[in-house]
């Protein structure tokens, strides 16, 4: 998403939560710094949608899938070392069912499914690469709409559409930000399924708010959401990965 944004105050603001992610996927990709901003809930404070916004020289990321993905980085290393045998599907239905709950609604919260307590040392080595790379996924996206001034592109396309609101600007500019998306995580050594992952629970995230408890990870990994056009704006998840998997495949021929 892109969207001029005005830094907040507020305490739905999380100043700090997951600096050091984004810190290491800056040095990561040598790219500058950004001033990120974490919400508790994007769907709670800046706009009623998920993943993350960006403006000129900032984003915003969205707290709650944030902190999903924390909780399925933690499962997936469990599942990795053989201490849980619960699928993909599973990991990702139960970390939802806790960190979205209703008792959780607009707060932020650390691991509950799979705390981090509960993993040896050398798990949470490896869910913190998890993470660092799922968060790849969205939080260079957002970089892409900042590094091409796509909030300047948006405000001269709703000179076409005058009134048209939010999103009201092709998605050219979406695309766009999935390519760099892809060259930045593969500049980065990432996995291409760590970013695809991640876009995955992007859209989960934003689906489940509107059918909490009655929507599974499945549903979106099906091919008929998969392949879905919801909006104008956004491309299919399909469509979107493979974008992302140009920028990789850009990347690695450079
Ligand atoms: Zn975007």
């Amino acid at each position: 998403m892109d969207q001029q944004i005005v830094q907040s105050t507020s305490a739905s603001y999380l100043a700090g939560r997951y600096t050091n992610t984004f810190n290491r996927l800056a040095q990561r990709a040598s790219i500058a710094r950004v001033y990120v901003q974490v919400s508790s809930d994007l769907a709670c404070t800046a706009v009623p949608f998920g993943g993350g916004v960006a403006a000129n020289t900032l984003m915003v990321l969205d707290g709650k899938m944030l902190d999903l993905m924390a909780d399925v980085a933690n499962g997936l290393a469990m599942r990795e070392s053989g201490r849980t045998s619960l699928s993909l599907l599973q990991i990702v239905d139960l970390a939802a069912s806790q960190q979205m709950s209703f008792s959780r609604f607009c707060q932020a919260a650390d691991p509950l499914a799979f705390p981090d307590a509960s993993l040896t040392p050398g798990e949470l080595d490896r869910s913190v690469e998890l993470f660092t790379q799922m968060t790849g996924g969205t939080f260079f996206h957002e970089f892409g709409h900042i590094w091409n001034w796509h909030s300047l592109a948006k405000l001269r396309e709703q000179i076409f559409v005058p009134g048209g609101g939010l999103f009201t600007y092709t998605s050219v500019i979406e695309d766009n930000a999935d390519i760099i998306s892809g060259i930045l995580n593969a500049k980065s050594g990432h996995a291409q399924s760590s970013a695809e992952l991640a876009y995955d629970l992007m859209a989960f995230t934003v689906i489940y708010r509107r059918n909490p408890g009655g929507y599974s990870f499945g549903n979106t990994t099906s091919w008929q959401t998969q392949y879905q056009q919801t909006s104008p704006t956004y491309s299919s998840l399909a469509t979107r990965k493979a974008l992302l998997s140009s920028g990789f495949s850009g990347w690695r021929s450079h």
